[in-house]
């Protein structure tokens, strides 16, 4: 399927074929018992090799590119067994400074019981990375744009620092989605996915995915059935049938959000937009050379003086809500949310102010977007 285009992976990549009716979608397999004798594999849910499970990972990895694949039942299932899976007591990984708060959140949590050493970067170029690696470095982690910010972090750069130094590169792909950025033609080992976001696209499924080569996925694997992180089978068939139209989504996200982030750029109420598709971004000419398109997400600073939850509550049709990358234009303060558990000054190294809003544009028509983010304007700044 590699060869063909886009849409056409989406739509029927991994697919498998209903032989006994001919109906034109995959069945869903939800047995959790399967024959042990005479088989070549021994299939059970919690091995991720149901037949729903495996068209799932075969499709996703088509996307991206890879060898193979495998889901989970949330993202950080995905991220939590991957970096477990390639992390033993004494080694050392490198993470970019700004990941995913839930990512953050378990490596300051629960690192020091496994004894695995680690160092967060304090930019992204290049030699931020290698300045950190120690003779027992064994991964380098980044995430590329990243939450909130949308920095935009080197991806040849640094798989060519992981290949120089021996080490395993692992990315989270989440906020591109494998239409926009395909990492692993840039030499980067190991993809990892919040599928809850534009694989999923309609905020009604949590899961997660990883792809990589074979024997990495194997790795995976073995620490996988340990920890327990496996999807159920409906969840493959929603996802399966969610991605059918993820071309479509993204480039209708990408258009929409391109086109919001240079409203906002011009608007007199904000004070900066954060978006890899404007001009005015510090790395847009990087994000160009990366990405097929740059994302439905894209954050921005009100003016000071303006009152970031008036400005949310006026809005009517975009909803305040937690979670992104929906069909529906979703907004919220990373500063209450995703980014709470940090401290203010760990936010403010980072650069997240406590009134810098997180926009998931969504595939409305995008007039009625702007109408929405024009009406609330105009009601922040009364009175
Ligand atoms: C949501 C998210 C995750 C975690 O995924 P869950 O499905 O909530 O476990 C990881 N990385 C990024 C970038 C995300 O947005």
């Amino acid at each position: 399927m590699k060869k063909r285009g886009l849409n056409t992976i989406c739509t029927h990549a991994g697919e498998i074929k209903d032989t006994q009716f001919g109906g034109a979608v995959s069945p869903i397999f939800m047995a959790s018992s399967y024959p042990y004798m005479d088989v070549e594999v021994m299939r059970y849910p919690r091995y991720f090799n149901t037949p729903n499970q495996e068209a799932l990972g075969n499709k996703i990895a088509a996307l991206e590119h890879a060898e193979a694949g495998m889901p989970f039942a949330s993202g950080m299932a995905a991220i939590s067994t991957t970096l477990l899976a390639f992390l033993q007591k004494g080694d050392h990984v490198v993470f970019q400074n700004e990941i995913y708060g839930g990512a953050f959140n378990f490596v300051v949590e629960e690192f020091d019981k496994f004894g695995i050493d680690y160092t967060f970067t304090k930019g992204v170029s290049i030699a931020d990375f290698e300045c950190e690696i120690k003779p027992n470095t064994k991964v380098i982690y980044i995430e590329t744009p990243s939450n909130p910010l949308l920095t935009i972090t080197d991806i040849k750069a640094v798989a060519d620092l992981a290949k120089k130094h021996n080490l395993v590169s692992m990315i989270d792909n989440t906020f591109a989605s494998p239409v926009n950025q395909t990492p692993i033609d840039f030499g980067i080992d190991i993809v990892l996915h919040s599928a809850t976001k534009y694989l999923g696209g309609h905020s009604d499924i949590c899961a997660g995915a990883v792809v990589s080569k074979e024997a990495h996925v194997n790795t995976i694997f073995q620490k996988g059935k340990n920890l327990g992180g496996s999807i159920s089978d409906f969840m493959c068939y929603l996802l399966e049938r969610s991605i059918k139209t993820l071309g479509l989504r993204v480039a209708k996200h990408n258009e929409n959000a391109l086109a919001i982030a240079q409203y906002l750029e011009s608007h007199k109420a904000v004070q900066k937009v954060y978006y890899p598709g404007l001009v005015s971004h510090p790395n847009h000419h990087l994000a160009k050379s990366q990405m097929k398109g740059f994302g439905g997400m894209l954050s921005f600073e009100l003016m000071d003086g303006l009152d970031a939850h008036k400005f949310q509550k006026a809005l009517k049709m975009i909803k305040p809500s937690l979670s992104l990358a929906g069909v529906e234009s979703t907004i919220l303060l990373p500063a209450e949310t995703s980014h709470a558990l940090m401290s203010k000054k760990a936010r403010k190294e980072q650069g997240i102010s406590d009134t810098l809003l997180r926009f998931s544009t969504g595939i409305e028509e995008v007039e009625d977007i702007i109408e929405d983010l024009e009406l609330a304007f105009k009601k922040t700044n009364n009175k």
